[in-house]
């Protein structure tokens, strides 16, 4: 067991990949708070968890509100004791081209993707700091925090400042044992993906199946998409990884659309 008793919040885990990484931690004996918007279906993936046998609580969150960030925070650790390992994973997608982004979407979309990883950041590492064990941060960035993709300004200017913010949380986190470190996978299939195929059709006038094969694929290394279940493994290894040696990274995983 990877991850025995370690408390393990994961932010946006009522779906898609957020929620993959919560059961994967659940099977290697974590204690997981699924911290999501969505409470019901926070809680269905809770009790999927519990029934399988693991340890998973429930945490309404809205990641851009500092009052609801620090509650969910603080009663995942009265309900367990501390925080080890935090996934800043809650994300949505919004797609313009540049002179027709409203404002209020650009805003909406820097909120949950950094104010989201700042709050939960802040609200964690006092906890992480205390118990004197350090801990885990992990950002959920993208190939996009490396690459840049039409209609796509807000997202790829909000996965860039992860990697800022990862650098910045590794070096003052580093006395403490606190390593932070960035997970950038490609397009996978999930619903915040199936919302964009035909939001990118009809804005690139081109066919769902090209958006597919020649938008989102196309510099892959075999036009497959990588899984809920490898970006699970990546998220397992940063949470495993007990010393300093590895942090300040970014790993992409994404059947070799981007490269280093
Ligand atoms: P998803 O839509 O399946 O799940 C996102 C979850 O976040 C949902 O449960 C939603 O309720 C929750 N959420 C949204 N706004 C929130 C908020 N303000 N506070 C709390 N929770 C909120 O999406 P996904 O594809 O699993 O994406 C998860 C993360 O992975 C995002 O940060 C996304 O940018 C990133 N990512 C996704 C892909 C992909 O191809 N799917 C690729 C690279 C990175």
């Amino acid at each position: 067991m990877k991850l025995q008793d370690k408390v393990c919040i994961v932010t946006g885990a009522a779906s898609g990949i957020g929620k993959e990484i919560a059961h994967a931690y659940a099977r290697e004996g974590g204690k997981v708070a699924i911290a999501d918007l969505n409470l019901e279906a926070a809680q269905a993936s809770a009790d999927d968890i519990i029934k399988a046998g693991g340890t998973a609580m429930a945490v309404m969150m809205d990641v851009t509100s500092e009052e609801q960030v620090n509650a969910a925070v603080a009663a995942v650790v009265a309900a367990y004791g501390g925080v080890d390992v935090l996934v800043s994973n809650a994300g949505i997608q919004i797609v313009h081209p540049i002179e027709e982004f409203p404002f209020s979407d650009w805003k909406k979309m820097l909120a949950i993707h950094l104010d989201g990883a700042f709050l939960t950041t802040r609200a964690c590492v006092p906890h992480m700091q205390k118990s004197g064990k350090g801990g885990s941060i992990i950002y959920m960035g993208s190939v996009h925090s490396k690459e840049a993709s039409v209609l796509k300004s807000a997202y790829v200017t909000a996965k860039h400042g992860l990697m800022g913010l990862c650098k910045t949380v590794s070096k003052e986190g580093g006395k403490y044992g606190i390593r932070a470190n960035v997970i950038c996978p490609g397009f996978v299939r999930t619903p915040l993906v199936n919302k964009q195929i035909p939001e990118q059709a009809a804005a690139l006038k081109i066919s769902e199946e090209d958006v597919i094969k020649k938008v989102m694929l196309k510099e892959t290394v075999d036009g497959e998409f990588t899984t809920v279940q490898d970006v699970a493994e990546v998220a397992l290894l940063f949470a495993g990884f007990e010393s300093n040696a590895l942090t300040g990274q970014s790993l992409v995983v994404s059947h070799g659309w981007f490269m280093q």
